[in-house]
């Protein structure tokens, strides 16, 4: 079995790289209206054009009418043929809409396949660019089969294509576990066992409150200001780290022991609503946690629920079934009035997700 991951990394190109960024985005959007404008002319003269002759023709007046092109990546003025033939081929079978023209400021993008692409640590060559930094080093181990390059709010980004090379290293253990992100805990396991959000994210979650409360006092434009609103952003990457960092251990730790693991599909925009449950819910990063334990447990082989949105993990017994009309958040203990069991809120609502394994 192969696996292909993506890996979307921020690239820290000096001015004349971004330029050469800047002209081959350029140029594959050229190049596809190019394509698309002579597509529409043909079949409205009663031809029936193909993304494949259509980059021949390209290809034949390219040396003399777009010269410029040579500047950068082949892959800039090529690519746009084929992913035009796949939109054709959408489009005919009815999965998608007729291809449009893209424009400048929307559709900013440009593919480099395989060939093209070397990558070194934090570094990554294209042909006449030399090397560019990258903010992190790739996560996966395999052969990058592909890259697509793109801005975003004035940053750039490359997205990477990993087909992994060693054969995945499945989880043997037969174990099932129920999963609650806590809003004590980090999360509580249907085993007892609770993941406590780490020290340093609540030091530091006090030290951006504090000078967030600092910059409000100062005035507008002043220096003072200005030095405040550097430290509130270095803090919040340092917070962004230390959450990343503790699900990362979480997420690795629940798929190296338990062959299946059910989490609840929180549905984060009703959770916003209730304040005291959005700081948890920010903290953690639920979107993060599912999105690491999806890829993981592709990778590793679990079997991996989400329990339905409306299911009610929280108000069931797990012990007897009975379902409670109303749970307060602040009742920590679930009490069971009809067995009489009493546990930990969370841990209940752990069980009751792992029961939707058997
Ligand atoms: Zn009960």
């Amino acid at each position: 079995m192969t696996l292909t991951l993506a890996h979307k990394i921020c690239l820290d190109p000096n001015n004349e790289q971004e330029q050469y960024l800047k002209q081959a985005c350029g140029i594959a959007r050229f190049t596809w209206n190019w394509a698309l404008e002579e597509w529409k002319n043909q079949s409205e003269n009663g031809l029936k054009p193909t993304a494949f002759a259509l980059k021949k023709q390209f290809n034949a007046i390219k040396p003399v009418d777009f010269p410029w092109m040579y500047d950068v990546t082949k892959y800039a003025s090529q690519q746009p043929f084929i992913h035009l033939q796949t939109a054709f081929n959408r489009f005919f079978n009815g999965l998608g809409g007729y291809p449009k023209l893209k424009k400048k400021g929307h559709h900013d993008s440009f593919y480099i396949g395989n060939d093209h692409i070397n990558i070194d640590g934090k570094y990554f060559k294209l042909p006449k660019l030399g090397w560019m930094r990258m903010r992190e080093t790739l996560r996966f181990s395999g052969r990058v089969i592909s890259a697509t390059i793109s801005p975003r709010a004035n940053k750039w980004f490359v997205s990477l294509n990993v087909e992994l090379c060693q054969a995945p290293k499945s989880c043997n253990s037969q174990a099932g576990v129920g999963v609650d992100l806590g809003i004590k805990a980090l999360a509580a396991l249907s085993n007892g066992e609770a993941f406590e959000a780490p020290k340093p994210l609540k030091k530091s979650l006090k030290k951006q409150k504090r000078m967030q409360r600092s910059l409000s006092r100062r005035l507008k434009g002043s220096n003072n200001r200005q030095e405040i609103k550097e430290k509130i952003a270095s803090v919040h990457a340092k917070i962004t780290n230390i959450r990343l960092d503790s699900i990362h251990k979480l997420t690795s730790f629940l798929t190296n022991h338990f062959g299946g693991i059910v989490i609840e599909d929180l549905n984060v925009s009703g959770m916003l609503k209730n304040r005291k449950l959005s700081r948890a819910i920010a903290d953690i990063g639920f979107y993060e946690f599912r999105r690491q334990l999806e890829y993981k447990s592709k990778y590793k082989g679990n079997y991996l629920l989400i329990a339905d949105r409306w299911f009610p993990s929280s108000k069931i017994c797990s012990n007897c079934g009975n379902k409670k009309e109303q749970l307060a958040l602040h009742e920590r203990v679930y009490h069971c009035e009809a067995c009489g069991q009493s546990l930990d809120r969370d841990l209940n609502a752990a069980i009751n997700l792992k029961n939707l394994l058997y």
